[in-house]
This record gives C-alpha cells, structure tokens and sequence, in this order.
C-alpha cells in the first residue's frame, strides 16, 4: 500500500514520460489484480477514477494515439470503474464520455482494443445519467454495428458489445430512442439467430445477453407494445420451448419468463365491479361506500423481479419495519383516559357474575350429586345459553335478539340437546347401544324439522346443497329409493330423509362434535345471503388424520412452467374454452353441470367463491368475493367442487389475491376434505395440492370496476389436486375451516361435557353483532370447594387471564387453537384443575362473528379492520370491541385488570407459533435510540410466558417473537391493553398457516391437532408463569410439584426475582 501511495503522489497525468506512464500503469494493473476488492477501494477513495479518466483523456489527444498506453489504462478504468459507484459521475465530469465514444469508433476494426472500449462504457452506462448522454451522442448505434448474428468470430468483442447495450437500455430515454430506431425488432432477430445457431449452448452469455437488453427495453410502456407488436410474445415463447430440459439454460429460461410475465397484456378481472357481493346497511347512516384502505402499493416498476430467485429467503422482514417503530418515550410511558363516559363501566358488572356468585346452591348440590350418577340432572336450568332466558343475562340489552318469551321457554331443540347429551354421557360411562343412540338422533332431528314448520322461520338446512344431479349421494345412501324420490316433491321431504339417514350414518365417534347440535345452531345463524345449506365438512366433522404432514417439497421451476402455462392462452388459444361456470352475482350466467365441467358452489357459512370459470378442460380460474362492504381483503377461500373424473389433476387459480407473497411458495398446502372418504370413516381435512405456486399476474383492478384501486396488482395462487373418488363431493380451503355455527356448537358440547361441581363455566352475551348474531364471553375457573369463607375469598379473589380469538375472520387457525384452550380447560386433566384454582379466565372465542359467516378474511361488515379500532372503537360500528374493551376497563377499574392477555391470531407470512408482547426497551433499542436505564426502568415479566411455551409448546418458537412497539399498531388489541390498561403481560399469539421450522415440528405442516395442542400448552405454560412469578398457597405449590415435576432452578430463580423490591418498583415506574 506504501507503494501505492508514493506512486500517486506522483502527479503522472501530467508526466509526458512514456516510460514512466507505463511503468506506473504495469504496476497499478499487477496490484489491482492481486488480493481483494479493499485495494481498488482504496484507489478509489483517494481519487484514482478521476487520475484514470484524466490520463485517459491526455492519452486520447496524441496523435496518433498510442495503444500500448491505451489498453492496459482502458483495462484498469474498466475494473475500477465496475467498483466505483459513482464512477457515471465522474466519467460526465470529467467530460469523458466522448473520449471513451470517439475511441470505441476508432478502433471498430481492432477488436482488442475495442473490446476493452466497451467494457469501460459498459461501466460508465451502469449510471444511468451517463449512460443517457452516451445513448444521446450515439452510442447505441455503435455498437449495433459491433453486434453480429450468430458467429464464432470475435466473440468477445461482440459480448461485452451486448453488455454495453443492456446497461444503456437500463436508460428509460435510451430504451425509448431504441425502440423508435427500431432496434427491438432487431434485438428479437438476433436474439432468434444466435438461439437457432448455438446448439451446442456454448454462447449462452451471449443469448442471455439479449434477452438482457430485451428485459430492459420492454421495462417502458412503448417497449412493451412493441414488443407485443413484433411478434416477441410467440418468439421468445416458442424458442424457450427448446430450453425447459436443460438446467444449464436456467438462466435464459428464467428471463424469458420474467419478459413474458412483464409484456402480457395487462386485463381487469372478469368482473363487472371487484366490490363484494354482499353489502349490508350499516347503523347511524354510516356510508357502506367506506374509502379504501391503502393497499399495498405494487405498480408496474421497472424492478419487477421473479420471487422465483427469492425462494431461499424464507420469513424475511421488511426493512422498512425500524421506521414503524414507535420512539416517544412520553407516548409510549403514557396512559390515555378513558375513550367513554365513566357511568357506562358499570353495565359490565353483570358480565363478571362470578365476583357477586354466593354458591348457596353448592351444599344441596353435591347431595344431590350423590343421589344420582347422572350429571345431566344438575344440569343448571339457567344455564341453557343456546336460547337463553332472560335472566341467565342480567342486563337486558344484551338478551338475544329477535327472542320471544315464548320460544324461551319451551324450546324444542333443548330437548334434543338433553337427548343426545344423555347419549353421549352414556358413551361416556358404559358402552352405548348404537341403535337405542341412533333412535334418538333421529327422533331429535324430527323434533328439530317439526320445529321448522313456520313457513316464516323455516329454512330448511340441506348438509350440501344435494340437487337432483347427485347420483352419488342416491347411490350411497339409497340405491333402492332412487327410483321413488319425486323430483317434483319440493327439497323439504328429501332434505328430511337424506338428514336423518345421514345422521344415522354418522358414527358420533369426533370428540366434541355433534352434526346434530351443528345443525340446531346453524339454523339460528344469520348471513346475509340468508345460508340455506350447510357444508358437509362442518355439519359432519373433522378428526386430524394420525399423521402429521411433511412441507411440501418445491420442485425447482413450477413457477415458471405455471407462468409459461399462463402465457400459452394468448398463443395457443386452441384448447381455450373461457365458460363461466359459477356466478354469484349473476347465476343465471353459470352453467353447472355441462358436461366434462366441475360445478362449483360456496353459499355456505365462511365459503366466498364469487366465479369460476373454465378456462381449460382440467383448468379453473377462480374469483373470490371481497369482504362485505369493501372492495378487496381476498385471501381465504372455501368452497365446494364435485362432478369430478378421477386420476385427472385439475389445475386451479385463484387469480384475485392480494398478498405480495405467500407460505403457498414456502411448502404450504391448502386443505381439501372429501365427502365419500368422510363416509367411509374418514371424515377430515388433508393437506392436499401439488405444483403449488403464488405469483403475480397480469390482471390489474380496472377505474370502472375498482375506482380508487385502479391500476392494483392481482396474485395467483395456482395448484393442481388429483381428487381422491370420481363423481365425488369435495371442499377446498385456504386453512382448515372453522365456522360460527361450529364455535357456538362445540361451546353447546363443552359445556354440557364439563364437571359443574368442579367447573364454574358461565356463557354470556358480550354484545350482538351488526347482523344480529350472538358474540359469546366465557367465564372459566374452578368452583369454591365449599361455602366456607376462606374458600370463596380464595375464589373471588384469583387472578384474571382474559382470552380472546378470531378477530380476523381468515384466521381459522386461532379458532382450533382456541378450541384446544377451551376443551382444555373444562376437561378433567389434574392440570386444568388446579390452574382453574389459579385463574378466572373470560374469554371471547369469536370476536368477529359476521366476518366469519359471511366468508371475509380481513373485515367485519362495516368493512373495518377490528384489530385496528381499539384505541376508539364504536359501540355501533364495532361492537365486540368496544364491549370487551369496556369489561376490560371495568375490570381495571375495580382493581382487577388482568394478569395475562392474550389475542389469538393466525400468521400468514411465517413459520412457527410466537407472540407479539410490547416493552419500551426492547423498542427504543431496536429503533437505535438511547435508552436511559436509569430513566426508563421495565419489569422485564413480559419474557416469562414466552420463555415457558418456547419450553412446553412443540409448535412454539421463542425467536420468532418480538416485543416491539410499532407505530401502525397502535390501535391493535395487544398494544391498547397493555398502554391502557396496564396490562404487562399483553399478547398476539400468532399460529402459522404453513408449519414449523423448528423443534418436534420441524419440516410439517400444523394440522388442527398441533393448532389445539397448541391451545392446550398455552393453559399448561400459564400456569408455570402462576408458580413462576406469583404467591401461591402451599397446597398448590404441593399439587404442582406432583403434576409438573418442576425444576428447582425455575422455582428459585424466579422466586428471588419477583422478591427483588427493585422489580416492585419498576412495575410501579412503569405504569403508574
Ligand atoms: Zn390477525
């Protein structure tokens, strides 16, 4: 380096001394070509590119020029200038460019020099202001004269002549000059020469090349049109036809794709408007037409790359994530007043019957236990939550709606509910008699239909909609009636026999499931496409297969074969058919049941198919339908095919997602669940699809048909399935289902499956929704173990953990781990039982029951996101919120605001299970900002929880978690409750749609056992964290010991930490 630096101090663009140059530029070249790129860094920051440039420039002006200076000063100007950023700058400065265009000229018929000429205005083109002046003084046209058709003669020359080009064509100004001089033609010309011509692949740099120059040209407007023009669709298109074989020509292949995905013609969804089908009048005239959230904005850029490359590069963040970070420190201490007036906490009163509950029933109760075996008896007479009576809710306004006194009080369906819960005690206990279990079944569901006849309220439930077209069904179930079901008789009497044979047929044998009940609580569930019909899957249930499912191995180019599939429409549109075959806006337009044709349906709670249309014989494209009141949100899906041939994979699109990525790229499949396996014992949802790729298409939101979202970017998310039986009845899904009907029926079976002496279980009304559907609040914890003081101060007095799932609708995922958290805690488990002495839990497993039911994924029906209402939630617009935000104020406000909360979510973007907590250090820090400890002191308890599940829970992956404090979530439930109320332990529990990549999980995908397995460890770690971090009474400590076999090392560790006054205190800084 010493040498270096001596030899610049030299002022050598001035030396007239041939030798000397020489000597100085032999021995720059011998250093810069030795070691690493730090020397050219250096020659670099001490101003080498301007000493080359200048020594150019005087070498240029003798006459005549001297090429034993020119060639190794133009070697070493090419290999500096390609680490010099801003060597375009220079070179412009430096007024070079003229220097560098005049000698390419000179030397057009001396191919060393001229190719070392083009490798310096390679280098200077990479900057595109340059690289424009260069294409205004002629550059282009230059070296197209050096650029030949195929030839084996100076094939360096005309490479780095190719290269030259591309990185001036990276120029929008140069592109343009070079499409009106007609040089794309050319290009495609030459780029079809060189690929007839290099069979044997050796010159692929160069066809590469080519393309290269073709990619950059069509990144305009005009470049594409021409492009499209010129035929270069069908030739590229044809020519990489020959490549797709040979991985050596990967590289051309994948540039082809991303040239052809970039010039297909842009076209609006097929579609006369993208606003959902469904609309509903919201209350205090509150325009439905609600401004568009700003979506992810993704215009046509010139950077469109292939994700194809981006494969490897799993669960990235964004960057732009440091700049969300909220870094007020005043913002982040503070605690806003209440958003209400104070007088309205005191409504919630009645959502805490536990604090005021005096158990005087407790004594004569377990008398009565003693006399009989059978719980069912003590079954509470308030306690019939389905319809429930008026004073099993104390506030009136938060009765049922649309309830009459009348159907309260002898409601038929509560007999059914006591008849098959006889049944199923009866499993529980002795071995049951099928057919005496069978008897009743029915005899309830007639109950059930003669319930229905109302010609007001009826509507009759059909499992699936089971037209006349459904051999199949006929075939199973009843192949000697087929000849006398009269298909004039009207659906009702067939709807009758079909349900009751096939409630004969189910085996009963799910755990915590019953068709039956699903049916009773599907009828009082309101759509508003006014459900008729039920999906099979739901009505009838799902075990988990005994297997986990492997991630999907990616084979290498599905993507491109799939964008290559995609292009084939526009030049081969012979085998193109483009028949609609469902329509919700329009069914009418649909033609379900030609022949060699799928038919389609979802007008099923949670399904949201919109349109499907054939395009090939086995290809669909598919349209879901956007949230309620909005025109986007589009992700889940769920619907039903049949009429399908077997062994024939079928290819599907959904073409309307909106996400910019997807796990479907990452070894996630969807979930498909057959009806013809179901009957023959294997009732459940499969991991299910091959060749699965999400990409982005060429469809854009057009101004007529999306207004404010015009120019908005659409995915796909194309897979093939090969159906399991022909004719069947299938049900594809983005993620397992879990409908609202589903949660009320499996609280129905929860609770009459509980132990009442040993657990306290009260269901209430939280609010109702905007459709007039029932959001239900828990209330879990154990029963006094008498009526003694000491034992009720013990039961009034335990701590809260509030819980709560399903605010965004798409997120099904939360709902089964949410269900494994409530079979979990009313089961028997000695573990359940003693954390139930620990906890009341409240609890609100749906918070958003009409997005649910109407098929959203993001939205409830005022189009709102309700995760992003809780700083001022409206009682009208967005009741569930603002109710539970109220019982929470309620609960702080007499001292009782809870120990852990925790909002149960699903994670479309990454692997694992892992919460979201919030700490002000953690995110001052992060966000780069000094953080004065002794300023900001913060009990660090917000770690404990998840410390523990990263220990109990397979699923769950304590990397993965973070505690930052965004900006734009703000107005999210986690940071709300911890800001507002105080809470520390303030969490979003996020449950991956696709699978682990860590820990006893590794490599699978989750099924619903993991989701509620899930469920269940989260009660398990919460209480750990009780005996972790809080005063317990001796029995527990004892009963725990025996049940968890706990290590010491936790027990004193924690213990000395949660002694530490210091740790008192800071709670106290924090938040008071
Ligand atoms: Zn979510």
């Amino acid at each position: 380096m010493c040498r270096l630096r001596r030899i610049q101090r030299k002022s050598w663009q001035s030396s007239c001394d041939k030798d000397v140059l020489l000597n100085i530029l032999g021995v720059l070249t011998d250093l810069l070509s030795l070691g690493t790129g730090r020397r050219i860094h250096y020659v670099i920051s001490k101003g080498g590119s301007e000493a080359l440039l200048q020594a150019l420039i005087s070498a240029a002006r003798t006459e005549p020029p001297d090429p034993s200076i020119l060639l190794p000063l133009l070697r070493l100007l090419a290999r500096v200038g390609q680490k010099d950023r801003k060597f375009g700058i220079k070179v412009q400065k430096a007024e070079a460019t003229d220097v560098i265009l005049s000698l390419t000229r000179q030397n057009l018929g001396h191919h060393l020099n001229l190719t070392h000429c083009l490798w310096v205005l390679r280098v200077c083109a990479s900057n595109v202001a340059a690289g424009t002046t260069l294409g205004i003084n002629g550059a282009m046209e230059l070296l197209f004269k050096v650029i030949t058709p195929y030839s084996k003669q100076h094939i360096r020359t005309v490479r780095a002549a190719i290269e030259a080009l591309a990185a001036l064509l990276k120029s929008k100004s140069n592109s343009r000059q070079a499409v009106n001089r007609g040089y794309l033609g050319g290009l495609l010309r030459l780029y079809q020469d060189w690929h007839h011509n290099d069979v044997s692949n050796n010159y692929i740099y160069i066809r590469r090349g080519l393309l290269l120059c073709l990619k950059h040209i069509t990144n305009i407007q005009l470049g594409r049109e021409t492009f499209l023009g010129s035929r270069g669709m069908e030739i590229l298109f044809t020519s990489v036809q020959d490549c797709l074989s040979c991985k050596n020509l990967d590289p051309i292949v994948t540039t082809v794709t991303q040239i052809l995905r970039k010039c297909y013609p842009k076209e609006p969804l097929p579609l006369v408007t993208v606003r959902s089908s469904y609309s509903f009048p919201l209350p205090g005239n509150v325009k439905t037409e609600r401004p568009c959230m700003g979506s992810e904005d993704d215009n046509e850029s010139d950077s469109e790359e292939d994700m194809e490359k981006d494969l490897n590069k799993d669960d990235v963040e964004g960057k732009e994530e440091d700049y969300d970070l909220e870094t007020d420190v005043n913002k982040l201490r503070s605690r806003p007043g209440l958003d209400r007036p104070e007088e309205e906490l005191g409504q919630y009163e009645a959502m805490c019957p536990e604090l005021s509950h005096d158990f005087q029933e407790l004594d004569s109760e377990s008398e009565e236990e003693k006399k009989s075996e059978d719980r069912s008896a003590n079954l509470p007479s308030t306690s019939s939550h389905f319809i429930p009576s008026g004073n099993s809710v104390e506030d009136p306004n938060h009765r049922w709606r649309n309830q009459s006194g009348t159907e309260a009080g002898s409601d038929p369906q509560e007999k059914d509910f006591k008849a098959s819960l006889q049944s199923s005690i009866k499993k529980e206990k002795c071995s049951r008699s099928l057919i005496s279990e069978k008897r009743e079944i029915v005899e309830a569901v007639q109950n059930a239909n003669s319930y229905e006849e109302d010609p007001a309220k009826s509507h009759t439930f059909s499992p699936c909609p089971l037209p006349k077209e459904a051999p199949w069904y006929k075939k199973i179930f009843n192949p000697e009636c087929e000849a006398s079901i009269d298909p004039s008789s009207g659906v009702g009497s067939e709807t009758t026999e079909i349900m009751t044979d096939l409630l004969e047929e189910h085996q009963g044998n799910i755990p915590f499931h019953s068709p039956h009940f699903y049916i009773a609580r599907a009828k009082c569930t309101k759509s508003i496409p006014a459900y008729r019909d039920l999906a099979f899957p739901d009505f009838w249930g799902h075990q988990p297969p005994p297997h986990g499912t492997p991630m999907l191995d990616r084979h290498y180019g599905v993507q491109r074969d799939k964008v290559l599939d995609d292009v084939r429409r526009l030049i081969q549109p012979g085998d193109l058919i483009g028949r609609t075959v469902f329509d919700l806006d329009e069914p009418s337009h649909s033609s379900p049941g030609a022949p060699c044709c799928l038919t389609f349906f979802s007008k099923f709670e949670s399904g949201n198919l919109r349109k499907a249309i054939q395009v090939r014989e086995f290809e669909y494209d598919l349209i879901m339908n956007a949230d309620v009141n909005t025109n986007q949100h589009h992700q889940w899906f769920y619907f039903e095919v049949r009429g399908m041939k077997l062994a024939v994979p079928y290819r599907f699109n959904i073409i309307n997602c909106e996400k910019l990525n997807s796990q479907f790229n990452y070894g996630m499949q969807l979930v498909m669940y057959s009806v013809k396996e179901a009957l023959q014992g294997r009732p459940r949802w499969l991991r299910a699809g091959h060749d699965i790729s999400y990409y982005k298409n060429h469809y854009r939101c057009s101004a007529a048909a999306g207004g404010s979202l015009k120019g908005k970017c659409y995915y796909t998310l194309t897979f093939s399935i090969k159906f399991p039986h022909e004719d069947d009845v299938c049900y594809l899904a983005y993620h397992y289902p879990y409908t609202y009907s589903a949660m009320m029926s499996h609280l129905d079976v929860l609770e009459q499956s509980r132990n009442p002496k040993k657990v306290y279980w009260r269901q209430q009304a939280l609010c109702q929704t905007l459709r007039g559907n029932t959001c239900p609040l828990l209330t879990i914890t154990a029963m006094p173990e008498s009526k003694k003081s000491d034992d009720l101060e013990q039961f009034y007095s335990r701590p809260y953990v509030f819980l709560m799932a399903r605010v965004h609708p798409g997120e099904s995922n939360a709902s089964w781990v949410m269900k494994g958290t409530l079979e979990f805690l009313v089961s028997s488990d000695p573990i359940a039982d003693l954390l139930r002495k620990c906890f009341i839990f409240k609890i609100v497993p749906m918070l958003n029951p009409d997005g649910v039911i109407n098929g959203n994924h993001r939205c409830s029906l005022s189009g709102d996101d309700l995760n992003r209402q809780w700083l001022t939630p409206s009682s009208q617009l967005h009741p569930t919120i603002y109710h539970t935000k109220g019982l929470l104020y309620y609960l702080r406000s007499i001292g009782r605001a809870p120990l852990v909360f925790c909002d149960y979510h699903g994670h479309s973007q990454k692997k694992n299970v892992f919460l979201y907590g919030c700490s002000i250090k953690e995110t001052l820090w992060q966000a780069g900002c000094m953080v004065d400890t002794a300023v900001i002191t913060e009990d660090v308890g917000y770690r404990t929880l998840p410390k523990i599940l990263d220990k109990v829970a397979p699923a769950f992956v304590m990397n993965s978690c973070s505690f930052l404090v965004e900006k734009s979530r703000e107005s999210t439930a986690r940071v709300v409750v911890w800001q507002e109320m105080g809470v520390l332990r303030s969490y979003t529990m996020e449950s991956t749609y696709c699978g682990c990549s860590h820990g006893l999980y590794k490599g699978l995908q989750l099924g619903t056992q993991e989701l509620e397995e899930m469920g269940s460890k989260f009660c398990l770690a919460l209480l750990i964290l009780h005996l972790k971090s809080f005063p317990c009474s001796k029995k527990v400590m004892a009963q725990a010991a025996l049940l968890l076999d706990l290590e010491e090392e936790i027990t004193i560790t924690d213990r000395a930490q949660r002694c530490s006054p210091n740790n008192a205190e800071t709670l106290e800084i924090c938040w008071q």
